[in-house]
């Protein structure tokens, strides 16, 4: 086999297409945050994805239930989020148990766990139903569409973030690849929301490699979700048989592996849960791709033959997006431990949280690169941090901070780093979300890895 070397790529010019003030990369829940609040604090704003629609895993990627919202029954993730819950509930689109039903008993329970609302961090029988929203990814990305045309943002979809354009230690904008070829963006503050670092990592940013469970979510459709639950609840031995040999065949998977979705008869699969790809490798994600579907093909010949429920069930689809969950972590100015997830340590300059941990503005800064910033999954935390603090509605809140952040320094003139986090504290609140710099009384339930 002929040994392959590197390539010469020669020089070229590339057109620059606009600037603006903030250049967000990645429209996944973080990307949104982010584009959203900047430009309500007056930055023109362009936002770049890669696919042809905004939400990331929480549209393309398929997971279907907002949760790490609560703290006990204390709502704690709020702002941006929660007008996205609000504006697809308005459309029949989001579903969450009312308060009267937020409660610990067997009744609600039966009535609520297959929408995937209950407290999984709890080790009790029954779990607590919570607030957690089941939505529809398409109500996702119309209400993601919705608030990107109120805010006057500058969307370009299919753009493909490819390099940073970095002078001086500083960043001034990104290349992207395009059906056109490659095209110049230029900005006083970027923002990296990819998920996997690809901005901050390029630009030169310490960062380091953490790695999880992949999944390719998909969903069912005609599935009788009454009778399913009806013999899950009336024909307990016998369900725990099936669903025991159920999940033997898809091969991991959360407890409930099917959940339901605001329309009807259509269920979501957060499984199977497959070990030992790398998030970032071409190979391995392609071999994912094949390994998810063949378990995917498996599993729903054996449920229509065996599941009660499931009888005329059909794959619907799965997810354009492969569900990876960990690849690039930044080392930024602040690494959030295990230890601070668990502890629920509280940082003078924290301007985010999720359902009872706290996000100091120190981890969304890179130590090395100025202009630069970043919101979402890949943020400053340990791999096993992480994996505790990286659910949609805290990565929206992260970008809803950083938005809020980068608007402060382009009106102060000052750099990233130097923006005071009691002005972006004071800011999130005056916007309606929470940014943790008060801790929570009740702060007391254990947390455990999703
Ligand atoms: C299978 C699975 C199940 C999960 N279950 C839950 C759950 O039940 N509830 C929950 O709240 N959370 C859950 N999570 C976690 C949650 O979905 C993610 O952590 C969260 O959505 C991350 O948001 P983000 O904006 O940081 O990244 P993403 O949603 O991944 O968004 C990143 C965006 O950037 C774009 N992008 C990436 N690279 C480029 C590039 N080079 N150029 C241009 N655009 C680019 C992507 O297309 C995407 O739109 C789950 C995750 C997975 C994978």
């Amino acid at each position: 086999m002929t040994e392959l070397k590197t390539v010469h790529e020669a020089a070229r010019e590339v057109p620059a297409i606009v600037k603006s003030d903030v250049v967000v990369v990645g429209g996944g829940s973080a990307g949104v945050g982010a584009a959203v609040s900047a430009a309500r604090n007056g930055a023109s704003v362009t936002l770049l994805e890669r696919y042809p629609h905004l939400g990331g895993m929480a549209s393309g990627g398929m997971v279907l239930v907002l949760d790490d919202m609560v703290n006990g029954q204390e709502i704690t993730v709020t702002g941006i989020v929660m007008e996205m819950v609000e504006r697809m509930k308005a459309l029949g689109l989001a579903v969450y148990p009312p308060e009267e039903d937020r409660k610990t008993n067997w009744d609600v329970y039966r009535k609520w766990a297959r929408w995937g609302a209950f407290d999984f961090h709890v080790p009790s029988q029954p779990e607590p139903i919570i607030f957690a929203v089941a939505f529809d990814p398409d109500g996702w990305k119309r209400v993601s569409n919705n608030l990107i045309q109120e805010a006057g943002i500058n969307l370009r979809l299919h753009s493909w973030f490819s390099e940073p354009i970095v002078e001086d230690g500083a960043i001034k904008g990104v290349i992207c690849e395009t059906k056109m070829g490659r095209q110049a963006i230029l900005g006083d503050v970027v923002i990296d929301a990819t998920g996997d670092l690809d901005v901050a990592s390029r630009a030169g940013a310490a960062h380091g490699t953490g790695a999880y469970i992949v999944t390719t979510v998909f969903r069912l459709g005609d599935v009788d979700t009454e009778k399913a639950e009806a013999f899950e609840w009336e024909h307990p031995d016998e369900f725990k048989a099936i669903d025991r040999a159920a999940k033997r065949i898809i091969g991991g998977s959360w407890a409930r592996w099917w959940l339901k979705t605001p329309l009807p008869g259509i269920v979501w699969c957060n499984c199977p849960h497959m070990t030992g790809y790398d998030g970032m490798s071409v190979e391995h994600l392609t071999a994912a791709e094949f390994d998810g579907r063949g378990r995917i093909e498996r599993l729903v010949a054996f449920v229509q033959k065996n599941l009660p429920g499931f009888e005329n069930s059909y794959l619907l689809g799965t997810a354009e997006q492969i569900g990876v969950r960990q690849t690039r972590l930044l080392e930024g100015e602040y690494v959030v431990t295990k230890d601070d997830v668990v502890n629920r340590v509280h940082f003078p300059d924290t301007v985010c949280r999720g359902r009872d941990y706290y996000t100091p503005y120190r981890a969304l800064l890179p130590r090395d690169v100025e202009n630069l910033i970043v919101a979402g999954r890949h943020y400053s935390a340990t791999p096993e941090a992480q994996r505790m603090s990286r659910e949609i509605p805290p990565c929206m809140l992260q970008g809803e901070a950083v938005g809020v952040a980068a608007a402060l320094a382009l009106q102060g003139g000052v750099r990233l780093r130097d923006v005071d986090p009691a002005a972006i504290q004071r800011q999130m609140r005056k916007q309606g979300a929470d940014p943790g710099d008060i801790p929570s009384a009740n702060a007391n339930v254990p947390i455990a890895a999703e």
